[in-house]
């Protein structure tokens, strides 16, 4: 057997490598110690010694487990941003004048009468961040040591690290300018600034005697402006200057840096890390750069983000065809690892063949050091690794003629038609719902009691009847309340479901649930994605017995719930083996049956959320008409097997959605509720101005906030809505479900919602009937 070799070929510094590990605990430890502590169980001691094991044995897998170069700096109480504006004193004044950790967790979670920093998406990823605030005022300086400690700790236990921050352009591209700054003022403003700082650090690791330092600026992967792309030059070409300074590895990641590659190839900089996962162009531009044959190419070859097992064999032909445009390798993730869970070998229950397909970040680091050594030994030197790759990566997912067969008979009527004239007028006749309806999003708060009952089935302390009345019993007093409030359309409230994807995938054929499969979403929250590794089908009805039998307790209409096709692929892992629009077509029959059971069990209305519509939305333009083509396709195919009289719904949990406002008129809903409650209406005169005719409820209240609204502020945001738009298209709602609220907070708040809509209805109907 033929056997390559390309010894000089790998960066002896790095080597192997993985660009960020999970920190969470594979067990979930921080969130425990966080927990405890947050709620004065336990004290400082206890969670730094936490923290301690946790990096330590993070540390010491990753050396143990073979990576000549071990990320250092990756551990987080919270999150790498805050931590970044800790470590740069961007703290704004309100949470000065407490401890460190203290100012540290009121950024993170606020306090009492003290709001936190805001948390937002960490690009396409289903990880939040804190955004920084800055000001022109902001001074930065050096204010804690973190990096260098953690630096100093691991050399401790005898392992050198490779600290890893986010880069200085990422930084300020993802702060935001505090409320009170100027107009014109930018974030990019500080960057002189910020170099110092940065310069600054980069001289005390050097005189420790750090060799590389890793800065992640995955902001370059999205279109950028020239502007953004000359600072980036200038930035790099400034810090590579410092007289003394260890060797910089930039890391772009979640796409390809395109033009960025070019700017930074231009710089000093010794390193890049690029992801040649995410983005099939992403090889050809680089051996297009000649400007690498004097650089280190830290290439991403093993999904830094989902959980299917390498193609060894095809990594190490792509590293090969690498060598001869770059001065030398190392080995990566495309990202950091933080997206995954830890180790798939504390799965027990996964069926024995989903599981052979799989790599959690244990195996990836495997993966990368098997990689690796083929390079510097030749492939003969892995060649079972190699075989039982291949082998693998020949299992079949499983397989289901009769969604194949369905999907290739699939004709254009089968996606919803225009015509919503006709619809609107049918559903009037129908429904008989007054201008400015209520409703709510549907959730309602999930009570001690319904989280006890679920875990009851699942220890086996209740059966499956006890189990079912009990649910019925929430139902039945959410209705009864729903009623008593004055809503014009009901909901069930969602008592049964733990997650709205997770409870779908768990009754869906073709996903696969995890034990331990924990994957950080912010702070101490972890969440657990369902892996769809085979072909979609629903085998019977998931949903339509609660939603019958809350219809069944009422005359008004309720609205049935279900997750849309793009969420549970956003909120999953999804198997690559095929395009995302087949999978997402798969899901989307799936639930189209699940609709027309609702239809033909008496439902009137039914409601499709897809608030990950915008989050998964690619970076780069270029890649966006593509996914929204199939997205939009996907839900209109789930949605189309209804009578014109039926009501679809959908729901978006985000208010800034000019990116996705077309995508948004193309679903096609009769109704879509959005979250505006925070943006004061302007997402009106953004449908308005770009011409949405269909209804609209936009929150006019704000869940995410314990705050409960009184009737003249949600009168006020009525009053703005009703400029916008006409009445009879509006809806009236709270901004999203109430799952993590209180009822002590959502009955007030519905109630005063439903008074305001009462006199609203007053003001807005013509003079003749007020
Ligand atoms: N129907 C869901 C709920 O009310 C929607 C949740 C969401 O928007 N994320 O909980
Ligand atoms: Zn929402």
């Amino acid at each position: 057997m033929a056997t390559t070799q390309h010894s000089s070929a790998l960066n002896p510094d790095i080597g192997a490598t993985v660009l960020g590990y999970p920190r969470i605990g594979p067990r979930r430890e921080l969130k425990k110690a966080l927990e405890s502590y947050w709620s004065g169980h336990t004290g400082t001691d206890e969670l730094e010694a936490t923290a301690a094991a946790l990096r330590r044995s993070t540390w010491e897998t990753l050396y143990a487990n073979g990576l000549d170069s071990v990320p250092g700096n990756t551990f987080s109480f919270y999150d790498q941003v805050l931590d970044t504006a800790q470590l740069f004193d961007a703290v704004p004044e309100r949470y000065r004048g407490l401890s460190t950790l203290g100012s540290y967790f009121a950024m993170a979670r606020g306090r009492p009468g003290l709001s936190p920093l805001e948390l937002t998406k960490w690009f396409d990823t289903n990880y939040h961040y804190l955004v920084p605030e800055l000001s022109p005022d902001t001074r930065f300086r050096l204010a804690t040591a973190k990096p260098l400690a953690e630096y100093r700790e691991a050399r401790e236990l005898g392992i050198t690290t490779r600290p890893v921050l986010p880069g200085p352009l990422t930084f300020l591209l993802l702060a935001k300018p505090a409320a009170d700054s100027p107009a014109g003022f930018r974030t990019l403003d500080l960057l002189d600034g910020l170099l110092d700082v940065y310069a600054e650090l980069l001289e005390l690791l050097a005189a420790e005697g750090v060799a590389w330092v890793q800065f992640d600026e995955p902001a370059f992967v999205a279109d950028r402006t020239p502007e953004e792309l000359r600072a980036l030059g200038s930035a790099y070409t400034r810090l590579c200057a410092l007289p003394s300074r260890p060797s910089l590895l930039v890391a772009g990641y979640f796409g390809r840096l395109g033009d960025a590659l070019g700017v930074l190839a231009g710089t000093g900089v010794e390193g890049l890390a690029v992801d040649l996962v995410s983005d099939e162009r992403a090889l050809a531009e680089l051996t297009a750069e000649r400007r690498l044959r004097d650089k280190t190419v830290v290439a991403g070859l093993v999904d830094g983000r989902n959980v299917w097992r390498t193609d060894l064999r095809a990594a190490v032909r792509t590293a090969a065809c690498l060598l001869g445009s770059v001065r030398d390798l190392g080995v990566s993730t495309s990202c950091s690892l933080l997206h995954v869970p830890y180790d798939l070998d504390a799965e027990r229950g996964l069926d024995p063949v989903v599981r052979q397909r799989l790599a959690f970040a244990a195996q990836k680091v495997t993966e990368v050091v098997t990689i690796a050594r083929a390079l510097r030994e030749g492939t003969g030197a892995v060649a079972g690794e190699l075989a039982r790759a291949d082998q693998a990566r020949g299992l079949a997912g499983r397989r289901d003629d009769q969604v194949r067969a369905r999907l290739s008979a699939l004709r254009p009527e089968h996606r919803r038609r225009p015509g919503y004239a006709r619809r609107a007028a049918a559903q009037r006749d129908r429904l008989r719902l007054p201008a400015l309806t209520t409703t709510t999003i549907g959730s309602f708060p999930q009570t001690s009691e319904v989280r006890a009952a679920r875990a009851g089935l699942r220890a086996g302390r209740i059966d499956e009847a006890g189990y079912t009345a009990a649910m019925r019993a929430e139902i039945e007093r959410v209705v009864r309340l729903q009623e008593d409030i004055g809503l014009d359309v009901l909901v069930h409230g969602e008592p049964e479901r733990n997650d709205m994807v997770q409870y779908f995938a768990e009754r869906l054929d073709g996903f696969a649930a995890t034990e331990h499969g924990w994957v950080q979403s912010y702070g101490s929250r972890c969440v657990r994605p369902p892996i769809l590794h085979g072909d979609v089908s629903r085998a019977r009805p998931i949903t339509v017995g609660w939603s019958t039998y809350a219809q069944s307790l009422t005359d008004r209409p309720v609205k049935a719930m279900l997750t849309g096709p793009v969420t549970m692929l956003a909120w999953s892992f999804v198997r690559t083996d095929q395009p995302l629009a087949e999978t997402a077509d798969q899901v989307a029959l799936a639930l189209r049956d699940e609709v027309a059971d609702l239809e033909r069990a008496g439902l009137r209305i039914v409601q499709v959320d897809e608030p990950a519509l915008r989050e998964l939305l690619p970076p780069r333009q270029e890649r966006q008409q593509e996914y929204v083509d199939w997205g939009v396709a996907a839900f209109r195919l789930a949605t189309a097997g209804v009578a014109d009289a039926t009501q679809i719904h959908t729901h978006l949990c985000y208010s800034e959605f000019g990116d996705v406002i077309a995508a948004i008129d193309a679903l096609d809903a009769d109704v879509t509720s959005l979250e505006a409650a925070r943006s004061t209406m302007e997402v009106l005169h953004d449908l308005a101005a770009a011409g949405f005719s269909r209804a609209v409820g936009p929150g006019v209240y704000d869940i995410h906030s314990p705050r409960v609204p009184d009737r003249d502020e949600i009168r006020a945001a009525l009053a703005a809505a009703v400029a916008a738009l006409p009445a009879e298209r509006l809806w009236v709602n709270p901004d999203c479900g109430l799952k993590t609220r209180r009822y002590p907070e959502i009955e007030p708040a519905l109630r005063a919602l439903v008074e305001a809509a009462h006199a609203a209805r007053q003001d807005s109907a013509p003079p003749s009937l007020r």
